[in-house]
């Protein structure tokens, strides 16, 4: 990767805009919320935005369907300082039979699935020396979180 220093509002702005014609077709919701608003995130910019829309692409699918379909990205700080990114969604959540090997290249449970984009994330964040993880939401639904190092 080829790392250069990046507001991460304009990061995830720049994936909501991405998504823009989507989301209004499609009745999607989509929020960025950043904290402190002026965070810098030191990532190469194409890798970032590749796993980035891995993840939105997967959380407006697993809303496809659903009431008040919701995609929120949230950047902030954990407590060791490293950079949070958390993309979330309101869909069914993840079946615990595939949640052991989603990020498996070529893994998928869709009809037209692909099964790449999970493990291209992972791969992203392991070439930045970050991880990625997820957890069921309290309200229902995903939350995808990825870690990178100050
Ligand atoms: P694909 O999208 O082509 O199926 P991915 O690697 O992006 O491949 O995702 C792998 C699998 O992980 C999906 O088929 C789905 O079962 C599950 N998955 C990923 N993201 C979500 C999500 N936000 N909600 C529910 N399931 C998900
Ligand atoms: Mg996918």
């Amino acid at each position: 990767p080829q790392p250069e220093k990046l507001p991460l509002r304009t990061v995830l702005e720049n994936i909501r805009t991405l998504f823009a014609s989507t989301a209004e077709n499609e009745g999607l919701g989509v929020e960025v919320e950043v904290s402190p608003d002026s965070l810098t995130v030191y990532a190469d910019p194409q890798l970032l935005d590749q796993a980035l829309i891995n993840l939105v692409k997967n959380a407006a699918e697993a809303t496809r369907g659903q009431q008040a379909r919701l995609v929120r990205l949230k950047g902030g700080l954990d407590k060791s300082g490293s950079i949070i990114i958390e993309v979330a969604d309101n869909g069914p959540g993840i079946n615990p039979q595939s949640a052991q090997q989603i990020f498996v290249p070529f893994y998928t449970t869709r009809p037209e699935g692909t099964g790449i984009g999970l493990s291209l994330a992972r791969q992203v964040m392991v070439a930045h020396r970050g991880s990625i993880n997820f957890f069921a939401n309290e309200t229902g639904g995903t939350t995808f979180r990825l870690s990178l190092p100050v």
